[in-house]
């Protein structure tokens, strides 16, 4: 049957396995971008479903529970009541004012929702809306190795250049100041950075967003945060938003969405958050890109956040956690594999170091042997070799298979190696 895993990454072979691409017919801008390797593992785990295959799906960044309903509900009754119309560019005076609550009732950050906010089509969007904003030719961008993978293509997509500075394990996947210090270039122009982490895991603490404000102010850097993730922290952890930190509101732009935490990813809506100067330039930006982000979308998404989460939706958030706990500790005991529950998001961030696989080999023998598919490590930088990425908020049932199904894959192979 072949390489699954490998199949996928053909079009994005040049990074990963040292081909050059031909596109004769493409720009140059896009010949060097990679194809988002989680969204091609999803379209091959679909592609072997319709074959029949029963498929235990770990790649990608979703929850099994679909939006809740009083969500749906708000978006459905604004499309019945004809809310099917283009909107201000910069998104409803309704949408703009629930993020302005939720930022104030949330996250301690006071915005004017006249003109700090604007609605995106999902966090992606925020994301390189706010790189083609700011970033000039050549400038440079300073990204977490491993990283999500639609950086580095966001990055060079708005003319910039991405910078990884890896996170090491002994340093509990964080960036040190030294670090942060020796990758400033005269280029340098962002410091991009994800709270809750994808794919390590990892929140940052007070200390650690005090350093990297520390240097942003120091080189008078922006900073472009992601936090997609940030309302699903585990054990007692709190996000903190970099823009709350002393003089960096006017060098933030905070990227906020709804995909992952209210299980809301088709329906691509998202907001940004940034000083009023560079938000002009967002607004003219996306009127062309896209005139807006859908209304209905951002009705519902305006019910969503104008209060806060439900009971039914903590209720969810604490059973994500319980799988995560489930998960980590189940991958664990697993010969070869080591892994720590995530401080928040929902991915275990797998070792795989001692299976003696790569991880491109290892999720290939998953999919291919065993029909579950996971995110090789590579496919989120190169400091990502020896993990794999897996999802731990599919359905209880599906968690418990996919489990037995590793385990079958890697029990004989690895004890014979250890
Ligand atoms: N940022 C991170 C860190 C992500 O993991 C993802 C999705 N996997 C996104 C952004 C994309 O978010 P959206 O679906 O809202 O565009």
């Amino acid at each position: 049957m072949g390489s699954f895993v490998k199949g996928y990454l053909q079009a994005s072979a040049e990074e990963y396995l040292g081909e050059k691409i031909h596109m004769g017919l493409l720009g140059k801008r896009i010949d060097h971008i990679t194809a988002s390797a989680t969204v091609g593992i999803a379209d091959k785990v679909s592609w072997l479903k319709q074959q029949g295959h029963e498929v235990i799906d770990f790649s990608a960044g979703r929850a099994f529970e679909p939006t809740p309903g009083y969500v749906s509900r708000a978006a459905s009754e604004a499309l019945l009541a004809g809310d099917t119309h283009q909107t201000m560019a910069q998104g409803t005076p309704q949408f703009r004012k629930a993020c302005a609550d939720k930022l104030l009732r949330e996250n301690s950050l006071e915005a004017d929702w006249e003109t700090e906010i604007i609605a995106t089509m999902g966090v992606k969007q925020a994301l390189l809306l706010g790189l083609l904003g700011i970033l000039n030719t050549g400038d440079e961008v300073l990204v977490e190795d491993p990283c999500f993978v639609s950086y580095p293509p966001l990055v060079s997509i708005a003319g910039g250049r991405v910078r990884r500075i890896p996170l090491r394990r002994e340093n509990r996947f964080r960036w040190t100041k030294d670090q942060l210090m020796d990758s400033i270039t005269d280029r340098t122009r962002v410091i991009l950075i994800n709270s809750p982490q994808n794919p390590t895991g990892t929140v940052h603490t007070r200390t650690d967003l005090e350093i990297i404000a520390e240097v942003a102010r120091t080189y008078d850097l922006m900073v472009i945060t992601d936090e997609v993730y940030e309302q699903v922290t585990w054990d007692g952890r709190q996000h903190i938003c970099i823009a709350t930190l002393p003089g960096m509101r006017k060098r933030t732009i905070t990227c906020m969405g709804l995909t992952k935490t209210f299980s809301m990813g088709g329906w691509r809506i998202g907001f940004i958050f940034a000083p009023a100067e560079i938000m002009e330039g967002l607004v003219k930006l996306q009127a062309h890109l896209l005139t807006c982000t859908n209304s209905f979308s951002q009705a519902g998404a305006a019910k969503a956040l104008s209060e806060p989460p439900r009971k039914e939706v903590k209720e969810l958030w604490r059973e994500w956690e319980a799988r995560c706990e489930y998960m980590t500790s189940g991958l664990n005991a697993i010969p070869g594999l080591s892994c720590t529950k995530p401080e928040g998001g929902f991915y275990a961030w797998v070792d795989i170091s001692r299976t003696g696989f790569t991880s491109l080999q290892l999720a290939d023998k998953l999919l291919e042997e065993e029909k579950v598919a996971v995110v090789p490590g590579s496919a989120f930088g190169p400091n990502g070799e020896g993990y794999l990425r897996i999802n731990c908020v599919r359905d209880r049932k599906e968690l418990q298979e996919g489990l037995e199904r590793i385990r079958r894959a890697l029990t004989e192979t690895v004890n014979q190696r250890l």
